[in-house]
C-alpha cells in the first residue's frame, strides 16, 4: 500500500538527473528552537545554478508557510510526498522555503528529548540517509554538497553546537561561520542546556558535551576520551598527511540516538549510554574508543570525500570500521582491540553474510535511499573491515595508505565512487585488483574452511548460492591431546583444498586469528579435545577464535548443542577477557539455549561457570563484573536477588549501581518476583534515561497478561514513547517460560505489523519489527506465516528485510 502524502525515497536515476542539472552554491539555514516543544520554524535559502528546467526540492514540513524561487511565489499546494516542484531558470537561482517542522522522538530529524532526571529539554539533529528534509528544505542527495551558514534561535540557557564554529551573537541567537562543503546527510545542530568540556590539541579545538544530569560521569571520563581523540588525530595526520579539514572537533553525547554515533563533520553525535553512569567492562571502553576512532576516520573517508550515491556508503563504513579498529589498537591504551572485535563484531557480519538476504560489501546497486538503508548491516562493517585488512596485507600497507591519500587528494570536498578508489589503489602500486574486488567486495557470501581429517586436507567450501573464487591466507592452530601448547601454521587455501595433516585426535582451529573472512566449525575430535584444552589456553585472540568457531558451528547446525554446551561449561571459567565472558554467556543463554534439549540444565551450567569466574577474578575487576552479570541473569535464588537489590551479600568488589540495580529488577520481573508497582516506584525514585529504558524492559518481562498488554501498546503506538523504550518493551515481552501469556501476540504480530509500519519510520521501524518478532515461537507453522509476511509486497522493504532475516533465525532455532 502507499500512504497518501508520505514521502518518496529518492531514486538513483532522479538523483543523477538533479545532479546533472544543478550546482549548489550555498545554504543559509535559520532555525527557531525557542517557540514550543513540538514544532520549530525553519527557513532555508538555497543559492544554486541550474542548466534550466524542472526539478524539485525535498522538504517534509508540518506546514509549508511559503516558498519563492527567484522572487516568484511557489504554490504550497504543489508539495507532494515530500517534494516541492521547482521550475528553475538557466543560471543563478535563489530558493527560499519557509516551513514549520516537527520535532521527532525516533532519533531522526531534530530529535527532542525531555530528561526524566530533571525535566530539561535537549535537541539534536540526525540528517542521515533521508531525514534532512524534516529539518530544512534541501536537495537531499550525497553528491550535491555545499557550504552552510546557520543561524539558530534557542532558549537563553541553551548552548548550540553545529558543523562549523559559532558564537552566541546576542542572548539566545547563535550564528555560525560558513562551513566547508557538506552533504545534506551530515548537517547537524546540537542544542540544549548541555554540559561542555573543552580542550585543544595540535591547533584543533576539542569539545565534549552531554546532558547535565550525567555531567559528572562525562567529567570522570573526559581525560580518557580526549586522550583517545588526541592520539587518533596524531595517527590519522601521520598516516594520511592531510590535516583534519573541518575546524573544531566537537563530540556530543546525545539522548536516544539510534546508532553508535554519526560522523557529522565538526560535530559528531554519539549515543549517550556511552557516557557510562555505572561500572562497565573494559570491552565497553574499547568499543567506545573504537567508535571515537571510527568517526574520526570518517572525517576523511565519507566527509572530505563523500560517496556519489548510497551504494558506496558500505565502503565508507568498511573503511571507518577497519581504520577505527586499527588505530585504536595501534595508538590507544586498548592494544587488544582486535580481540574485542573478534568477540563483539565478527559474528554480526558472519551471520548476516549467511542469511538469504546477504549482499556484496560494495556496489549493492541500491536503486533508492530506503533500499540502501536495508543493507546497512554487519556485512558493511564487520565483513568490510576484514576484507580491507586483507587488502592491506595483500598489497602492502604503504600502498594501501598511499591509495587512500591519492583518493582524498583527488576528490577533496567532492564525491567519488568505489571505482575511483580502486583507481587510486592501482595508481599507488596495488596492481590489478579485479580478482580481489570480484571475490571479496562484489560477491556476497562467506566460504567455510573445513578440515577433512581423513583426507589430510583443508577444504574451501564456497556458499552454494554464491560461489566465487577466493584465496584465504590464514593461521591454523592445532594442539595434540594433553599438550598445553598450540602449534600455529600459516596456510594458504585456494581452489578446492590444501594439504593439512594432523593426527586423529588433535584439536584444530582454522583461521584462529581472524586473518580471512571465513567461518569454520570445530570437528568432532576438536570438540572432544576443547574441554581439556581451553582451560589451558591463555592467548586471548586464540580463545576468541575458538569461541567464534563454536558459535559458527552452532549457527550452521554443524555442532551438536550438547557438545557446544560442554565446551562452554569447561572453558568459560578460565575466560579472562571480560568481552569473552559477556559475549559467550549472552550467546549461550540466548542462541544456544534455544536449541538445547534441557534449557534449565543449560542455565544451571552457565551459572555455575559464571560463579567460578566471579570467584576466581580479582575483586573489583571487570572480568568479575562481567561474570556477575551472568550470575544475576541466571540465578533462581529470589532471596539473594532481594539482598543484592539493597546492596548486601554482593561478592567483594561488586557494588550496587544503577545498571546492577536494574539487572536485578529485570531478573526479578522475569521470575514474577516483583510487580508493576515496585518497578514504577524504582523508576520514580531515580528517574534517569537509563532507568526509563530498563523500566520498560522490566515491566514488559513480567509474567502477567497486563504486562504483555502494556508492552504491546508500545508496538501499536497506542502508547507513544521514545525509541529506546519501544525497543526494550519488545525485547522484554518474549520470555521463555511465558509462552502461555505471549502466545496471542504471535498472531497479533503477524496481523499487526503492517499497521505498525505506518506508526514508525526509518531506523526505528526496522528495530521495532525485530524487537517484537516472536522468536520464542519455534513452530513450523509460525515460520511459514512469517515467511509469507516477509514476502508481503505491501510492507515497506525495510520491514520485509528484517522479518526475512528473523525468519532465517527462527528456522535455524527450529532446526
Ligand atoms: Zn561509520
Amino acid at each position: 500500500m502507499s500512504v497518501p502524502g508520505a514521502s518518496t525515497s529518492l531514486r538513483r536515476d532522479e538523483a543523477e538527473r538533479r545532479a546533472a542539472l544543478l550546482d549548489v552554491t550555498g545554504y543559509e539555514l535559520e532555525l527557531d528552537l525557542a517557540t514550543d516543544e513540538a514544532t520549530f520554524p525553519s527557513r532555508t535559502t538555497i543559492t544554486f545554478t541550474s542548466a534550466g528546467g524542472d526539478t524539485f526540492v525535498d522538504v517534509k514540513p508540518l506546514e509549508l508557510r511559503g516558498a519563492t524561487l527567484n522572487g516568484t511565489e511557489l504554490d504550497p499546494a504543489t508539495l507532494h510526498a515530500g517534494r516541492l516542484p521547482l521550475p528553475t531558470e538557466a543560471g543563478e537561482n535563489v530558493l527560499v522555503v519557509d516551513a514549520v517542522m516537527g520535532f521527532r522522538t525516533d532519533g531522526e530529524g531534530l530529535h527532542h528529548h525531555t530528561d526524566p532526571a530533571d525535566g530539561r529539554r535537549y535537541v539534536y539533529g540526525m540528517s542521515f540517509m533521508d531525514a534532512a528534509p524534516s529539518v530544512f528544505a534541501c536537495f537531499d542527495q550525497p553528491d550535491l554538497k555545499a557550504p552552510y551558514t546557520l543561524t539558530v534561535r534557542a532558549p537563553r540557557d541553551w548552548t548550540v553546537t553545529a558543523n562549523a564554529p559559532g558564537t552566541e551573537a546576542e542572548p539566545g541567537l547563535w550564528r555560525f561561520e560558513r562551513s566547508a562543503p557538506l552533504a545534506t546527510y551530515f548537517v547537524t545542530v546540537v542544542a540544549g542546556p548541555y554540559h561542555h568540556v573543552r580542550d585543544e590539541h595540535d591547533g584543533i579545538r576539542l569539545g565534549l558535551s552531554c546532558r547535565r544530569s550525567i555531567a559528572p560521569h562525562l567529567d570522570a571520563d573526559a581525560e580518557e576520551l580526549l586522550t583517545v581523540t588526541r592520539q587518533c588525530f596524531d595517527e590519522f595526520h601521520r598516516l594520511f598527511g592531510i590535516r583534519y579539514p573541518f575546524g573544531d572537533y566537537h563530540q556530543a553525547f546525545v539522548p536516544e540516538f539510534n546508532a553508535g554515533a554519526m560522523e557529522n563533520p565538526g560535530c559528531v553525535t554519539f549515543r549517550d549510554p556511552l557516557v557510562f553512569t555505572s561500572r562497565v567492562t573494559r570491552g565497553a571502553r574499547i568499543q567506545r574508543a573504537v567508535t571515537v576512532a571510527h568517526e574520526m576516520a570518517h572525517q576523511w573517508f565519507g566527509n572530505l570525500v563523500t560517496p556519489r550515491w548510497w551504494d558506496d556508503l558500505w565502503l565508507n563504513e568498511s573503511f571507518a570500521e577497519y581504520m577505527g579498529n586499527r588505530v585504536a589498537a595501534d595508538v590507544t591504551e586498548y592494544g587488544d582491540t582486535w580481540v574485542h572485535n573478534a568477540h563483539r563484531r565478527r559474528q554480526w557480519g558472519l551471520v548476516a553474510d549467511q542469511r538469504p538476504s546477504t549482499h556484496p560489501v560494495a556496489g549493492n546497486g541500491a536503486e533508492d535511499a530506503a533500499g540502501a538503508l536495508q543493507d546497512f548491516d554487519g556485512i558493511s562493517y564487520s565483513k568490510g573491515s576484514s576484507v580491507l585488512k586483507q587488502l592491506a596485507a595483500v598489497v602492502g600497507d604503504d600502498v594501501f595508505v598511499a591509495g587512500a591519500v591519492d583518493h582524498f587528494t583527488r576528490h577533496r570536498f567532492g564525491n567519488a565512487t568505489m571505482n575511483d578508489l580502486l583507481g587510486s589503489w592501482e595508481r599507488a602500486g596495488a596492481g590489478d585488483l579485479t580478482g580481489f574486488v570480484d571475490g571479496w567486495l562484489r560477491a556476497p557470501g562467506v566460504d567455510e574452511l573445513r578440515l577433512d581429517r581423513a583426507a589430510g586436507t583443508l577444504r574451501r567450501v564456497p556458499p552454494a548460492a554464491h560461489p566465487a573464487e577466493r584465496t584465504h591466507a590464514v593461521r591454523v592452530a592445532s594442539a595434540a591431546p594433553g599438550d598445553a601448547t598450540w602449534r600455529v601454521d600459516e596456510v594458504v587455501l585456494a581452489g578446492e583444498g590444501t594439504p593439512y595433516d594432523v593426527g586423529p585426535d588433535a584439536a584444530v582451529v582454522v583461521d584462529a586469528y581472524e586473518d580471512s573472512w571465513s567461518w569454520s566449525a570445530p570437528d568432532a575430535a576438536t570438540l572432544a579435545a576443547l574441554p581439556d584444552l581451553l582451560p589451558r589456553t591463555t592467548d586471548p585472540m586464540l580463545r576468541a577464535g575458538i569461541w567464534n568457531a563454536l558459535r559458527s558451528g552452532v549457527h550452521a547446525g554443524a555442532v551438536e548443542p550438547a557438545a557446544a554446551l560442554a565446551v562452554v561449561a569447561a572453558g568459560l571459567p578460565s575466560e579472562r577477557d571480560d568481552d569473552g565472558v559477556s559475549v559467550v554467556t549472552a550467546w549461550a543463554l540466548g542462541r544456544l539455549r534455544a536449541v538445547v534439549a534441557d534449557p534449565e540444565d543449560l542455565e544451571t551450567q552457565v551459572r555455575a561457570a559464571a560463579e567460578v569466574v566471579v570467584r576466581d577474578a580479582e575483586p573489583g575487576s571487570t572480568v568479575q563484573l562481567a561474570g556477575f552479570g551472568a550470575v544475576v541473569a541466571t540465578t533462581e535464588d529470589e532471596a539473594l536477588l532481594r539482598s543484592w537489590l539493597v546492596g548486601t551479600d554482593l561478592p567483594p568488589g561488586v557494588e550496587l549501581d544503577e545498571a546492577l540495580r536494574w539487572k536485578v529488577l529485570v531478573r526479578l520481573a522475569v521470575r514474577g518476583a516483583t510487580d508493576a508497582d515496585e518497578l514504577d516506584a524504582a523508576l520514580a525514585a531515580a528517574p534517569s534515561a537509563v532507568a526509563r529504558t530498563e523500566h520498560s524492559r522490566a515491566r514488559a518481562s513480567l509474567p502477567t497478561a497486563a504486562a504483555k498488554e502494556w508492552a504491546w501498546a508500545r508496538f501499536t503506538g497506542e502508547a507513544r514513547v521514545a525509541n529506546y523504550e519501544v525497543e526494550a518493551a519488545g525485547l522484554g515481552l518474549w520470555q521463555r517460560g511465558q509462552e502461555h501469556l505471549t502466545e496471542p501476540y504471535v498472531e497479533r504480530y503477524l496481523t499487526g505489523l503492517p499497521a505498525a509500519a505506518e506508526v514508525f519510520s526509518g531506523w526505528l521501524l526496522g528495530d521495532v519489527a525485530e524487537a517484537f518478532f516472536p522468536l520464542t515461537a519455534r513452530r513450523p507453522e509460525v515460520l511459514e506465516r512469517v515467511r509469507r509476511l516477509a514476502a508481503d509486497p505491501d510492507l515497506p522493504g525495510a520491514v520485509r528485510r528484517r522479518v526475512d532475516d528473523m525468519a532465517d533465525e527462527l528456522a535455524r532455532r527450529i532446526g
